[in-house]
């Protein structure tokens, strides 16, 4: 049986890996030239491990991540520590799987290298323009002319998916009211710079800072509220003087970590309401950002693209290509990607509190509890963090 899968990012690569795996012949077509991600990193919490481990990953991504001690929040102009959770204890002992953080660039690779192992093929520069579904299966149309007859298609092809708008309609994604600043830079320019996942927040913005590579560089992703992003392209190279002023007076090493970026992008960050469903006639889905586009603001997009791809797989392995495992599959997502996505978006208010009052009503309360009850601090990412997809039954 063969399986098409539309889009070459961190879930269509995870999707292809463990279609393979469970013995389908898949083809990944990317639209792109290569397969590339942006120069940035990515946390990849628990769950998205134990997703990865099922994928036989861990030790390669084990290779070239950088593991942080605490994830701490923080004031962003005075630096002052709100909660910190020793993540990295208490990962292994609440949840049996690292918390880690990785270059995009390096985990596709990881990806990439991993499909190609298990047989996939990858077609570049080929976009998916169409498909037809019948009872006998489905052809995909691309836009360099080719027609690829296969018995399920799986639209991983992002935010603005093609697979999602013939099968739902038009519908343009949410713009989130922010952008986010990416840079990444070499990790001496801020040698005191914890060995965490730090949230930084402040009045209308916040900024996240973690290590990657091994520890060699530094990722810093700085959002922004505004209303004056002109909505054409979604990232557009941006000026490092305007990210510096974006985030001026804030406490060091920001103020360091910024004036060491020589380039910078901002993003314009979307998001999309849960949608009913995702998939048709037993022979086409969505999987990732295609159907469950969230902001960045729980660090769990590419995580809950990782969960889909394992599930997925386990469905049509078990009840083969049809209705009932696509059933199934939406079944188990929807309720937790669309939970997610809620604890996303509410995340945006917490972190950029707009005065001193908001921010003691809300970073007060969490110092306490920091204080005395740190076992509740560290229970509330539980649901999220522990979720493991090997055993979650189809
Ligand atoms: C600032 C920021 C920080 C983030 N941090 C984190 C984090 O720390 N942890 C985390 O888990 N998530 C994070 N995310 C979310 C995460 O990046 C996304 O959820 C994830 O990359 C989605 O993967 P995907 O494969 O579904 O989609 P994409 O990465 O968008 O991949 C889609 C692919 O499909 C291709 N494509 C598109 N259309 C077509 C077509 N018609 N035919 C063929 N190919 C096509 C595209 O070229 C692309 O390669 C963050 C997001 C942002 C913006």
């Amino acid at each position: 049986m063969k399986i098409v899968v539309a889009g070459g990012g961190i879930g269509g690569l995870s999707a292809a890996i463990a279609l393979a795996k469970v013995g389908f012949e898949v083809e990944v077509v990317e639209r792109a030239a290569a397969l590339t991600e942006v120069g940035a990193g990515i946390q990849l919490s628990p769950n998205a491990m134990m997703g990865l481990t099922a994928l036989g990953l861990i030790d390669p991504i084990l290779s070239v991540a950088s593991r942080p001690e605490t994830l701490e929040m923080r004031i962003g102009r005075t630096g002052e520590k709100v909660f910190s959770i020793p993540i990295a204890r208490e990962s292994k002992q609440r949840y049996g799987a690292p918390y880690l953080h990785v270059h995009r660039a390096d985990l596709i690779e990881i990806l990439k290298r991993a499909a190609e192992f298990v047989g996939v093929q990858i077609r570049l520069g080929a976009r998916v323009s169409a498909y037809v579904r019948d009872a006998a299966g489905v052809r995909v149309g691309l836009d360099t002319g080719g027609i690829l007859p296969c018995d399920l298609l799986v639209g991983a092809d992002g935010v603005r998916s093609t697979v999602r708008r013939q099968m739902l309609g038009p519908e343009n994604p949410n713009y989130t009211g922010a952008v986010a600043w990416r840079i990444t830079v070499p990790a001496d320019v801020a040698p005191d710079l914890p060995q965490s996942a730090v949230v930084w927040a402040g009045a209308g913005r916040h900024a996240v800072t973690y290590r990657i590579r091994r520890g060699e560089l530094i990722n810093f992703v700085g959002v922004i509220e505004t209303e004056r992003w002109r909505g054409e392209s979604w990232d557009e190279p941006g000026d490092p003087a305007d990210l510096a002023h974006d985030f001026g007076g804030w406490a060091q090493p920001i103020p360091d970590i910024i004036a060491a970026a020589e380039t910078c992008f901002v993003w314009a960050l979307f998001d999309r309401d849960p949608l009913a469903r995702w998939s048709e006639g037993g022979r086409v889905t969505l999987l990732g950002d295609a159907c469950h586009a969230m902001p960045p603001f729980q660090a769990q997009g590419a995580a809950m693209a990782i969960e889909d791809a394992v599930i997925l797989a386990k469905c049509l392995s078990v009840h083969g290509v049809s209705e009932d495992s696509l059933a199934r599959y939406e079944g188990l997502r929807r309720p937790r990607t669309s939970r997610v996505l809620a604890s996303a978006r509410s995340n945006m208010g917490v972190f950029h509190r707009s005065n001193a009052i908001t921010q003691a009503a809300t970073y007060g309360p969490m110092k306490l509890a920091d204080r005395l009850f740190p076992a509740f601090v560290r229970s509330r990412q539980d649901w999220i963090y522990a979720y493991d997809v090997r055993k979650i039954a189809v």
